[in-house]
């Protein structure tokens, strides 16, 4: 009897109409003859009592920041909420089931509070509760130390602790039950023509994520590529397919089609360009401004580095550190606030002509002001104002004939 991983997002437990849509999950995995695995998130979104945003709002009004580590104790505790109530529904509906925390899956990581790295996954309660018929119930989202100190694994880290489980536990599948019906062509919160995808392939997933498609953790689609575990997104209130994520499959075959380039458009908000006017000293070595940007923890991006100017983006909670840096290290600069990073994601478009050339028609057209261009084998990322973000998407989507009605 195969284990699976069924994993539920914040959305998907809700209410008690959500919760018994997920036991009905859980009992179908059960009559399948799967051993399910549970993972779950902190219950709903920002402005919900439970979530993560939540919780942390209860410090917001105070003069000190917490410790990273007391914080990774306050964020842990909306998963643990959510556990405890499915497991107390599950064994309402006739069903034995056990909550473990992250420490208590067995999922060890290092002390790099709030965006932990996972070290390694010793899944031996899970597999004992299974051995004895009961459900395992894991809040997601989190992990521990060896010295035994709670960690959180970053934004939207539940799905990376269904992947790492669904590693170490070589299971069949990893289900990730959320609010939409799948993988999309856009986010449908903006693109309400965007479609569906059948099947994704692991890269092209991975690259949706790392450039702002919020449906899946890229940290996750990477474990699971690498073990090559399927993933399997659904809807939680709907019986439709969903998306598989899977590996290539030499039976599909890569057509450059020159209208179907382009598979998605993602998008991810809150930039901040930084440009930097180096030294009228002329040359300056630069290593110290890299080095110290790194030594902060602060990722950048879209990097340029001309004589006279460096340009790059960053994430503006980053700003304030990244002033720091500069100050102490005498440099002249700007920081353009309210940005948006919007990427079109396809295979294989590098020295196909023309891709360039129709999103800045495309946005251009709309008066969208592109601020920074950068582009890879696969993907083309416009900087512009926030305020753009849905008429660039959108845009964009329609242009590169992506929607249901755009076939
Ligand atoms: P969960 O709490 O279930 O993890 P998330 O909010 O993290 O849910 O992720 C689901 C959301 O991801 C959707 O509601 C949707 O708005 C957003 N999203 C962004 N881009 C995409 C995309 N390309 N396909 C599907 N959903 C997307
Ligand atoms: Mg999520």
């Amino acid at each position: 009897m195969g284990i699976i991983i069924q994993k539920f997002g914040g959305t998907s437990l809700i209410n008690d109409e959500r919760r018994n849509q997920a036991i009905d999950k859980i009992q179908n995995a059960l009559e399948e003859n799967f051993s399910p695995v549970v993972v779950v998130s902190a219950i709903g979104r920002e402005g919900d009592p439970y979530s993560t945003d939540t919780l942390l709002s209860l410090l917001k009004s105070q003069v000190v920041e917490p410790r990273p580590r007391e914080k990774d104790i306050l964020m842990s505790c909306g998963e643990l909420i959510s556990a405890v109530i499915m497991s107390n529904a599950l064994n309402s509906r006739g069903y034995d089931s056990i909550v473990f925390t992250g420490g208590q899956a067995g999922i060890i990581t290092d002390d790099n509070y709030t965006d932990a790295k996972i070290l390694e996954v010793n899944p031996r309660n899970i597999l004992e509760s299974i051995d004895k018929g009961i459900i395992p119930i894991i809040a997601g989202f989190q992990g521990m130390t060896k010295d035994g100190n709670i960690t959180t694994l970053g934004r939207g880290g539940s799905d990376v602790t269904a992947s790492i489980l669904g590693e170490a536990l070589e299971v069949e599948v990893v289900e990730i039950y959320t609010d939409v019906d799948g993988v999309m062509t856009a986010d449908p919160k903006i693109v309400s023509d965007a479609k569906v995808m059948d099947t994704v392939f692991y890269n092209e997933v991975f690259q949706m994520a790392e450039y702002g498609a919020k449906v899946l953790h890229p940290r996750a689609v990477e474990i699971a590529m690498r073990s090559n575990i399927p993933i399997l997104i659904k809807n939680i209130n709907t019986e439709f397919k969903g998306t598989l994520i899977t590996n290539y499959d030499k039976t599909r075959s890569y057509r450059v089609d020159r209208d179907k380039i382009i598979t998605s458009v993602a998008h991810i908000n809150n930039r901040a360009q930084v440009r930097i006017t180096p030294s009228k000293l002329g040359y300056k070595n630069h290593e110290r401004l890299f080095e110290q940007i790194a030594k902060e923890g602060i990722s950048i991006d879209m990097i340029n580095i001309y004589p006279e100017l460096i340009f790059f983006i960053i994430d503006d909670k980053d700003s304030k550190k990244l002033e720091g840096v500069l100050g102490e290290l005498h440099y002249e600069y700007t920081i353009l606030k309210d940005l948006t990073k919007v990427t079109i994601i396809g295979n294989r478009m590098a020295g196909i002509p023309g891709v360039m050339a129709k999103a800045v028609t495309a946005l251009s057209m709309e008066k969208i002001e592109i601020l920074q261009t950068s582009d890879s084998h696969t993907t083309i990322s416009c900087l512009i104002e926030s305020k753009h973000t849905n008429k660039a998407v959108n845009v964009l989507h329609k242009h590169f004939g992506l929607g249901n009605k755009d076939i």
